[in-house]
């Protein structure tokens, strides 16, 4: 969400000229892929329970499809922005590029909070979006997922939707659909365990051996609580997790020097990502303010909930004993922040290859829906593995090779392998 003065398209604009610079890029390609190709701006009126009807803004952005159809997750939030959702969707398609999936990038998303509306309100919403955009969205052209606040379940209501306008079936339209009605195994995890795939080869490149290790992540949602869950079967101890009470209206960090028990946490977290208070209390782990998480002694953070969360102001406060940031969620980090991280020689694997697992078992999931055909949970994870570790070690190897910050290598092969697509297709 945008919020002050950060503005996250800026920030993705900024660090695409940043790269496009180094690149030499031509001003005509440049421009092209400075901005989004195609923006749906739309009101969604919804019958309310109470038999009022209110009215809601939707959007979907595609940024670019040059190398196959718009991808990209569609967030419930009530502080959603334009601004977020064209960074966002830019960042897909920098995303389906560095693990070179053939797909482009978008993202959509509705100005709501679904935690204060019924089920069956949810689902007029989510059938309401569908029907602004039938005809300009599905398996060929663009392929909605879940992001923030949505989940299987919505993806299910938007498919049917979208199948009761065109008439047929066509599992391919969106991804994140419950297992055994299109969707497939291992996508629930698959963001959380690609984040601890880079991390595990990004140790391999430290020296460090994963159980001698620590770490704080913030956010306790569907991306962190994954990564928790494999980085302590690997061997690793987490600290501290935190997440947003929405009771409160506000986030709390909690922390167990000792390590936090994953399996238990995940017994007292609603399915929005909340952890419940007293009965972590009761296991005997700190609750801490919000920016604790940041502050904790460990060797690697993992932001992984919201954007612009590491910023000018509290970047200071990471401890020296921190040597790698992974990032979970998209944008955590700042320019500015960035900047100083980028010059204090931090590790940083930046979001659009760490979080690059979820795209790319949703990719697996359009394959697999599209063959009607649905493979072992054994063998998405494996597939994922390889390609996670695959494009790491070629961000690193381009970062090595051109001493180049992680973010930066990762933008190089990115734009190159967009720019060349555009290119080919006689677009520019
Ligand atoms: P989620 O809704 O499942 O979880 C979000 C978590 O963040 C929750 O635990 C929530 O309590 C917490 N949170 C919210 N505000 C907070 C705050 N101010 N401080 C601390 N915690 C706070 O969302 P998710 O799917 O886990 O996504 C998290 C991030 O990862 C987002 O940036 C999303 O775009 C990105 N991402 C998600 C996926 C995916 O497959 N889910 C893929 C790629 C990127």
């Amino acid at each position: 969400m945008a919020n002050g003065s950060y503005n996250p398209y800026e920030n993705a604009q900024a660090q695409f000229d940043r790269v496009a610079n180094i690149l030499g890029l031509d001003d005509a390609t440049k421009s092209l892929l400075r901005q989004p190709m195609k923006e749906y701006h739309f009101t969604i009126p919804v019958k309310m329970d109470d038999g009022s009807t209110k009215v809601f803004n939707g959007y979907r952005i595609q940024h670019n499809d040059a190398r196959g159809p718009a991808k990209g997750g569609i967030r419930f939030h009530p502080q959603e922005t334009v601004d977020t959702i064209r960074a966002l969707s830019m960042w897909m398609t920098w995303k389906c590029a560095v693990v070179d999936i053939p797909l482009g990038g978008g993202k959509g998303g509705i100005i709501c909070d679904p935690r204060n509306l019924t089920e069956n309100e949810q689902e007029r919403l989510c059938r309401g979006w569908v029907r602004k955009l039938a005809k300009d969205v599905g398996p060929f052209s663009d392929v909605p997922a879940p992001d923030v606040m949505t989940n299987g379940k919505h993806m299910l209501w938007m498919l049917d939707e979208f199948e009761q306008i065109h008439g047929g079936r066509y599992p391919g339209f969106i991804t994140g659909k419950p297992v055994g009605m299109g969707g497939s195994l291992g996508r629930t995890e698959a963001t959380g365990y690609g984040l601890i795939y880079t991390v595990r080869e990004a140790l391999k490149n430290l020296g460090m051996k994963i159980e001698n290790t620590s770490a704080s992540i913030q956010g306790f949602g569907n991306v962190a609580q994954y990564a928790a869950k494999l980085y302590t079967e690997l061997g690793g101890t987490v600290v501290a997790v935190s997440c947003w009470d929405n009771t409160d209206k506000k986030a709390y960090t909690f922390a167990k020097k000792s390590g936090l028990d994953i399996a238990a946490l995940f017994s007292m977290t609603d399915s929005f990502g909340s952890i419940d208070k007293d009965k972590a209390r009761d296991m005997g782990i700190e609750i801490l303010p919000e920016g604790a998480w940041l502050e904790q002694e460990v060797d690697i953070l993992m932001p992984s909930a919201l954007e612009n969360q590491i910023t000018l102001e509290n970047v200071d406060k990471i401890s020296k004993q921190v040597l790698l940031i992974a990032e979970g969620a998209n944008g955590p980090i700042n320019t500015d922040a960035d900047e100083k991280l980028r010059k204090n020689g931090m590790f940083v694997i930046p979001d659009f290859l760490a979080n690059a697992g979820g795209v790319t078992c949703s990719y697996f999931e359009q394959v697999q829906s599209n063959m009607n055909y649905y493979w072992e949970k054994e063998e998405v994870l494996h597939k994922l593995d390889y390609q996670m570790t695959t494009s790491f070690k070629a961000v690193k190897e381009t970062a090595d090779k051109n001493k180049l910050y992680m973010r930066d290598a990762a933008y190089v092969i990115s734009i190159n392998r967009v720019a060349q697509a555009v290119k080919m297709r006689g677009w520019v």
